[in-house]
């Protein structure tokens, strides 16, 4: 082939209706408008629209798009669109591609398909989707299907937000206004946009879809609900990095090739830690915009794994024993300015402004890390957080020695000012270099600073970051806005006044911060001691979303209303109710329908061959040890029918059980626990059966051949 392969950058971003393209297609006057719109929240006039909407046809169809669509993200896990034609009748039989204003800025999808948590029977049934101008527009393509998509919010009629990228947009609002009165204050004169930048990174795995197809257990639920982990685990990873299988690699230029004309910057990494995973990095960009794109990447990932026979999981823990997958949630502050405002600067006066920045994050984090926990609880993450994984469900705060020490001695009073000898000593400055901390022990931490940003690695891979982000961005908003007061109210010279709050901070919130193995036990036992929260299961951590500290923050923020929490309360509830139901029913139709049938055949081959063995010795005298290894599989299969049974019932407990967090926790109590036992059986009969009997791939084989 000498055909020239065209560089990424002639076609990053082809596929989006984005600035450049705008510049282009767009009259002077209407981009310009459209600019300010975005940039400063001004309202969009439906004369704009409709130039807007017609440059967006003209530009689509070029591109072979068909239909057009409002692209939102629902309370579920997933995105959703609804597909109109572009065409419209124009008399006479003829028809035209139309797409006006109207249609571009607003869409009526069929809310009552959608979750709302027990919004709707309160409020009004309908919803509508309004368009996010600061996301663009883009293409989506799928087998001979040409989309164009706009990304949109998804409210009711009565104004409650039926989605996640609603709160998402009101909490950058919020933390926007009160981070600019800090500002202010600190003389800053020049920032007139703050926004919160995310940079989401993915890890998901990777098996050949025969497998994925005949596994009822993955098909349904996403994950294996039996099997033992291979014998050649993740010692040897070393050894599957060398020989990333030509599919595979296939499989991941072809995403990344979609995400550039998508105009996402994505790289694919090899994963070191468990055979067959991978990670996807971003470079980040401003929350919403990284928001849809972690949505677009995961959707991505799927399509194109499926279309190389392959089929990509995003659950977070898919194969037992194994390392599972999150994603970590890189999240700082960014100005128009062009600053991060979590980078030490080099000044003393940057550096002030960076410890009252750090300050309100780990104020925000202390007081509020059961609200935190809650946005990551879901049956899923259940595996890794609380489970024998990274990280743990206890939430702590990662800031590196060199930092540490800063704090430490600020709370001492041995730091009272930035020109303080010490202080330059240890040197904020020149932290970035010096934080970069890659040991085990950061990597157990759940919320790290990582140079000049925190790292969230609590979010589960399948999850959207939006929650978390939205949650993060209010709690560090209330904590600015408590250091203004403060500060407002100190009357002393600026300097003394800061470092008083920061002494008065950073004693109270000590607790959080921790530099050890986040896995360790004592550390369980200190957290304890400390004081923090651990709840180790969705249907504990979402409590906290149903208590007073969480409404009134959110409302004090005009984030969530009340109503708005708690139907997002209600919703996780119900999912996870949903889930565990369907796993357990999966399993037992797994244990009933597939492996005790095998088990039985398996056992009448043995049984046959000791009987018609000792018919040919004239003794059974040497078959003692082969009657031992039937006996114990007759006992385990008997175990297994009546394990199957127990779990059977514990389902059928489960029925008219209310409200949601009473059917969760009796889900947890009951029926985990009997999937569980189930499953040891299952696993345990897996070592006893020979290899082309047992009805399903094991976990070798998933792992190690594509
Ligand atoms: P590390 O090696 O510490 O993981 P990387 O530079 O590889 O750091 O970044 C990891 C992720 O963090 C990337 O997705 C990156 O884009 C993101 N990131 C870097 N800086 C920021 C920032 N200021 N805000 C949000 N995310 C960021
Ligand atoms: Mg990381």
């Amino acid at each position: 082939m000498n055909e020239k392969r065209p560089t990424v950058s002639e076609y990053f971003g082809e596929d989006t209706f984005s600035y450049k393209t705008m510049k282009v297609k767009l009259p002077k006057d209407v981009y310009k408008k459209l600019l300010k719109i975005i940039h400063e929240g001004d309202n969009l006039d439906l004369e704009t629209a409709n130039i807007v909407a017609h440059a967006m046809k003209e530009w689509a169809l070029a591109k072979g798009a068909t239909h057009f669509c409002h692209w939102f993200q629902p309370m579920t896990g997933a995105t959703a669109e609804k597909h109109d034609s572009f065409l419209d009748p124009a008399g006479e039989g003829e028809y035209l591609e139309r797409f006006s204003g109207k249609q571009l800025v607003q869409g009526e999808p069929d809310a009552s398909s959608f979750p709302s948590g027990g919004i709707r029977s309160t409020f009004e049934a309908r919803g509508y989707t309004a368009w996010d101008i600061t996301s663009p527009a883009f293409i989506m393509r799928s087998g001979k299907g040409v989309t164009l998509c706009i990304p949109t919010a998804f409210i009711s009629y009565t104004g409650e937000a039926l989605d996640k990228k609603t709160p998402l947009l009101r909490s950058i609002r919020a933390m926007e206004s009160s981070v600019k009165k800090l500002l202010k204050m600190l003389g800053d004169e020049n920032t007139s946009r703050v926004f919160t930048t995310i940079g989401a990174e993915q890890e998901y795995f990777l098996i050949d879809k025969k497998f994925f197809d005949a596994r009822e257990d993955l098909v349904m639920t996403g994950r294996t609900l039996l099997g033992n982990a291979p014998s050649r685990g993740q010692q040897l990873e070393d050894h599957y990095f060398g020989s990333i299988k030509e599919r595979i690699l296939t499989c991941m230029v072809e995403v990344e090739d979609e995400l550039y004309r998508l105009g996402i910057p994505a790289t694919t990494r090899h994963n070191e830690v468990a055979p067959s995973q991978f990670e996807i990095a971003p470079i980040f960009e401003e929350a919403n915009l990284a928001v849809d794109h972690n949505h677009l990447v995961m959707e991505t990932i799927k399509k194109v794994a499926a279309r190389n026979n392959l089929a990509a999981l995003l659950h977070e823990k898919p194969f037992a024993n194994v390392n599972g997958s999150g994603k970590h949630l890189n999240w700082s502050i960014g100005t128009d300015t062009g600053f991060n405002l979590l980078n030490p600067g080099d000044t003393p006066h940057d550096n002030i402004q960076f410890l009252l920045i750090l300050a309100a994050v780990i104020r925000g984090v202390y007081k509020n890390s059961d609200i935190l926990r809650a946005t990551v609880a879901s049956a899923g993450n259940d595996h890794r957080l609380g489970a024998n994984e990274a990280p743990p469900a206890i939430i702590s705060i990662f800031l590196g020695e060199q930092l540490q020490a800063i704090v430490e001695s600020i709370k001492d009073g041995k730091i009272t000012s930035t020109s303080d000898k010490a202080f330059i000593d240890l040197g904020v400055s020149s932290l970035p270099k010096l934080s970069k901390d890659n040991t085990d022990r950061n990597r157990t931490s759940p919320f790290a600073f990582t140079g000049n940003k925190f790292e969230f690695r609590a979010v589960g891979s399948s999850q959207s970051t939006s929650f978390s982000a939205t949650t993060l961005n209010t709690i560090f908003a209330e904590s600015v806005d408590y250091i203004t007061g403060k500060l407002e109210s100190a009357g002393k010279d600026f300097n003394t006044a800061a470092f008083g709050i920061l002494k008065e901070i950073f004693a109270e919130c000590l607790p959080v911060l921790f530099v050890g193995d986040g896995y360790s036990e004592e550390w369980h036992k200190e957290a304890a001691k400390r004081g923090l929260p651990n709840t180790p299961s969705t249907p504990e951590a979402l409590k906290a979303l149903a208590q007073d500290k969480a409404i009134k923050i959110f409302e004090k923020y005009k984030v969530l209303s009340k109503i708005e929490l708690l139907s997002r309360y209600n919703i996780k509830l119900e999912r996870y109710s949903k889930q565990i139901l369907i796993e357990a029913n999966s399993l037992y139709n797994i244990a009933t329908g597939k492996v005790i049938p095998s088990a039985v055949e398996y056992q009448d081959v043995m049984a046959t061959s000791l009987l018609s063995t000792a018919d040919a010795l004239g003794s059974d005298s040497v078959l003692a040890p082969q009657k031992k290894l039937l006996s114990e599989l007759s006992e385990n299969i008997s175990a297994i029918i009546e394990k199957s049974a127990v779990l059977k019932k514990a389902i059928h407990g489960a029925h008219g059980v209310s409200p949601e967090q009473a059917e969760a926790d009796y889900l947890l109590n009951n029926v985990k626990p009997a999937m569980t036992d189930l499953r040891d059986l299952l696993d345990s009969l897996e070592t006893k059966m020979a290899d082309d009997i047992w009805p399903f791939s094991k976990y070798w084989e998933m792992l190690f051949l594509s």
